[in-house]
């Protein structure tokens, strides 16, 4: 594929291409372009001429063709779920959910458009003052490979509704959806410039956008690291930035919990993608009266879990997205059991033979006992790893899950009000479940605390985000 500049498909000036494989088969499934810093110069320079005339649209004119986008989107959606699971590793039925959540979040914004509006401010002396919310202008997205179509939707809705253009880099590792996502907006009669995608290492593409003066806004979804290192870039031109980064969720289970409701959150939250989930349970905290049974439950349903190509039906868990995934996730459960600092209950290997053997498979694991300094718990487990730990009450048990650099999602598992209360007052998160986990929604705003980001994404809030504030005072 190619990329996506001024309504077009391009090459790159660098004329070199990245492969795409497949995380299950290591089969080649296509190739982008390895972009350089003059297609971010190209894609920047076509956006910055799709400005005027798209902010000049009204916003129900402009939702009109990311509706009509959402249609298409719609019909091609089996097309689309098969390029994303064969480029992201995904099962299938996750891919159609994804693929689904494209649309509903462009629908969503474009059910918003009619809602855009400035403020009228009676003002001091004669004559009076009202605000103008106008576009920024050229805005910049950068994704990760986990909800590569998911999260290109959570930036495209609400930065094209309210009137801007946008540049946008995806993941080198799923780069398709994307591109195929992008070509149907153009299909959609999306006006030339108004989306661009530039393909290519983040260490050149996008540094390329982060550091780019002509680009206000960038919102950039990935590892906290790599957050600090784009914010840094952006500092010198004063971009406002939305970062969506890396999170620890703590899942706490209380003794009055429905067990076998919790555990089937634990299954969704943890295994869900592969682990590789922001907002995945990565911390399971149980109440030490429930732990034994709980525990009981829940290795009876790992075991029961169907590894394999995310292809073939009643497949629960697919390959991790890559081998540097694969050997981050080996080697931080080898440095577990080399320094004793957790039980393995289950997995902890790269699974054998069979169809496992060209893909970045990982077995579904539990690990009890762990110790409170373990990287288990200080650090990200992007993978279908959970530690366990056993807490007495419900106040160790948010102090255990704030004990964290992190702060993006917990949830809190009881059927006692005042425990409900407790945690979403305690717990130091962007979003709070109680009796669930990992769900997200267009209308709900959705971002982190700490080092799990700034600002936030979806619900009305994210628009604000893409407007600047004009105030006008008239006298009279
Ligand atoms: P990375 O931070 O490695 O990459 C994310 C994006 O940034 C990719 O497009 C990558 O490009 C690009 N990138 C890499 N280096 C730079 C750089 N120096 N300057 C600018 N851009 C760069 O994250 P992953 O792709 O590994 O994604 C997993 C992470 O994303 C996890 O930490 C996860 O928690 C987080 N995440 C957060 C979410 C949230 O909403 N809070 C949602 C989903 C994921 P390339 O692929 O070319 O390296």
């Amino acid at each position: 594929m190619k990329m996506w500049i001024n309504g077009k498909n391009e090459d790159s000036c660098s004329s070199e291409y990245m492969e795409v494989r497949n995380p299950a088969t290591g089969k080649l499934v296509d190739s982008a372009p390895a972009g350089c810093r003059e297609d971010v110069d190209a894609a920047v320079e076509a956006a910055g001429r799709a400005c005027g005339p798209w902010a000049s649209l009204s916003p129900q004119e402009r939702a009109r063709f990311l509706y009509r986008a959402a249609g298409l989107v719609r019909e091609r959606g089996e097309e689309l779920a098969l390029l994303l699971t064969s480029e992201q590793g995904k099962p299938l039925p996750e891919a159609r959910n994804e693929i689904r959540g494209f649309a509903s979040v462009l629908e969503y914004y474009c059910g918003l458009a009619s809602t855009l509006k400035g403020e009228f401010i009676q003002g001091p002396g004669n004559g009076y003052s009202f605000t103008l919310n106008e576009p920024l202008g050229v805005c910049a997205a950068i994704i990760p490979w986990n909800m590569p179509a998911l999260i290109m939707g959570w930036k495209l809705g609400p930065a094209l509704v309210s009137g801007n253009t946008v540049v946008l880099k995806p993941a080198s590792s799923t780069p398709l959806t994307n591109l195929k996502l992008a070509s149907l907006l153009g299909e959609a009669g999306l006006p030339a410039g108004v989306l661009n995608l530039v393909t290519g290492p983040g260490s050149v593409v996008g540094e390329a956008i982060a550091g780019h003066p002509d680009i206000r806004k960038l919102s950039f979804t990935g590892e906290s690291g790599t957050g600090k290192r784009v914010a840094a870039l952006s500092a010198p031109t004063l971009k406002r930035l939305t970062l969506e980064l890396g999170g620890s969720d703590p899942m706490i289970v209380c003794d009055d919990a429905e067990l076998e409701t919790a555990v089937d959150g634990v299954l969704r939250g943890r295994f869900y993608n592969c682990g590789q989930t922001c907002t995945a349970v990565k911390r399971l905290y149980l109440f030490d009266g429930i732990a034994e049974e709980f525990l009981g439950l829940l290795e009876r349903r790992v075991r029961s879990l169907r590894v394999g190509n995310g292809m073939l039906d009643g497949i629960n868990m697919g390959p991790l997205n890559n081998e540097g995934q694969q050997n981050y996730v080996a080697e931080l459960v080898r440095g577990v059991e080399e320094r004793e600092e957790g039980k393995i209950l289950i997995g902890g290997r790269i699974p054998a033979g069979g169809g496992y053997s060209d893909g970045y498979f990982f077995e579904p694991t539990l690990i009890s006992e762990v110790s409170p300094d373990s990287r288990l718990l200080t650090e990200e487990v992007f993978g279908p790893v959970l530690p366990v730990v056993r807490v007495q009450n419900l106040d160790e048990a948010i102090e255990e899950a704030n004990r964290t650099k992190y702060g993006l999602g917990a949830s809190v598992w009881t059927k006692n009000i005042d425990r409900v209360r407790q945690a979403y007052e305690q717990l130091k998160a962007g979003t709070v479940w109680v009796n669930q986990h990992l769900k997200v929604a267009p209308e709900l705003p959705f971002g982190g605390t700490k080092e799990s980001g700034l600002g936030r994404e979806n619900g009305p809030y994210a628009l604000s985000d893409y407007l600047e504030s004009k105030t006008v005072m008239i006298r009279t």
